[in-house]
């Protein structure tokens, strides 16, 4: 592997100011789990590596008197996966952190380093789009944040401007009732980097049910299918979940690559979210809202 000097920076701003000095010779580092593989394959070449996870608030997970949930960019996944507010209040994020390769990786690998790498296939993205998260990133400019389906910009790539880095993922309080499966679909049935996945989510707000379905590793970046919500939210017949199913494929832009082909993908697309709006509506039978208010279709 290519030598390379490992900094800790003291605070944001020095790490900002580290990140932004390079030009692709900088790389910043949390659990190291795609970085590390990527330089000692030979793919990136950086000079410098900056370990961010030891900065303030990047491993901590707290509500804000808003509500809303705030999760460190540098949270691992065990953490996020395991954490009794993401499994009660959250927990299609929690199916996502926990669908990631084994008990050990998870250790490691971070939701922010699977944010960052911008994998059309990263497993809690979908997840995060189906929340409605935003993220906060640095930079020379200070703090901002981002909505989460603004995030990813292509493969690899991500909305962030250079010397910018992840910070913290942060999530609404849910409006009610809610609830979310993630479907992943790899070559094995553990361990291994979706070939293809679906987060379904639906929270029982008081206007009526919020339907959200996003897709992994079908497009260059992972994708929401809005006319399947739209199309949810009027109709759970099950002729509305076999439409919502085949809208939800309509949305996918996959292509053919080792893990499998664009017409399978496109296929399994369909029949992972056909069962995943099947399981959110048995689970909100099986634990229906305390107000009628609102109700499925
Ligand atoms: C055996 C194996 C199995 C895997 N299985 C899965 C799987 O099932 N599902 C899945 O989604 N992934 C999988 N991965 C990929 C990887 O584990 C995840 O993407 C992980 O979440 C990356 O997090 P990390 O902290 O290790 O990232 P790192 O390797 O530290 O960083 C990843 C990238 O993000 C950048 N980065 C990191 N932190 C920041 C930040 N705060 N701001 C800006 N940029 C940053 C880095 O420079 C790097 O480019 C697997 C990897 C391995 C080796």
């Amino acid at each position: 592997m290519q030598p390379f000097d490992y900094i800790i920076p003291k605070d944001m701003e020095e790490a900002s100011a580290l990140l932004a000095a390079g030009n692709g010779s900088v790389r910043a580092l949390q659990g190291g789990t795609d970085l590390i593989i990527r330089i000692r394959g030979g793919f990136v070449r950086p000079e410098r590596v900056i370990d961010l996870k030891g900065l303030p608030g990047m491993r901590e997970i707290r509500t804000s008197p808003d509500g809303w949930l705030m999760i460190g960019a540098a949270c691992s996944m065990n953490q996020v996966g395991l954490h009794p507010t993401v499994c009660e209040r959250y927990d299609v994020l929690a199916a996502g952190a926990n669908s990631v390769a084994s008990y050990q990786l998870r250790n490691r690998a971070t939701v922010g380093g699977n944010l960052c790498n911008a994998s059309p296939a990263a497993d809690t993205a979908p997840a995060l789009l189906c929340l409605d998260a935003v993220v906060e990133v640095y930079g020379p400019s200070g703090a901002r944040r981002i909505p989460v389906n603004e995030f990813f910009t292509g493969p690899g790539r991500t909305a962030m401007q250079r010397g910018e880095f992840l910070t913290s993922i942060h999530l609404p309080p849910p409006a009610g009732p809610s609830h979310g499966v993630y479907n992943k679909l790899g070559r094995t049935k553990i361990g291994d980097i979706s070939m293809v996945s679906v987060a379904v989510n639906c929270r029982q707000a008081v206007e009526g049910p919020v339907w959200r379905i996003a897709i992994g590793a079908a497009g260059p970046t992972p994708l929401r299918a809005p006319e399947a919500e739209a199309s949810l939210a009027q109709d759970t017949s099950p002729e509305g979940v076999a439409r919502a199913a085949e809208l939800t494929a309509a949305a996918a832009r996959p292509i053919d690559d080792i893990r499998g082909s664009a017409a399978y993908r496109r296929a399994m697309v369909r029949v992972l979210s056909r069962r995943g709006i099947e399981s959110v509506l048995a689970a909100f039978q099986a634990a229906p809202p305390a107000s009628p208010a609102g109700g499925l279709a």
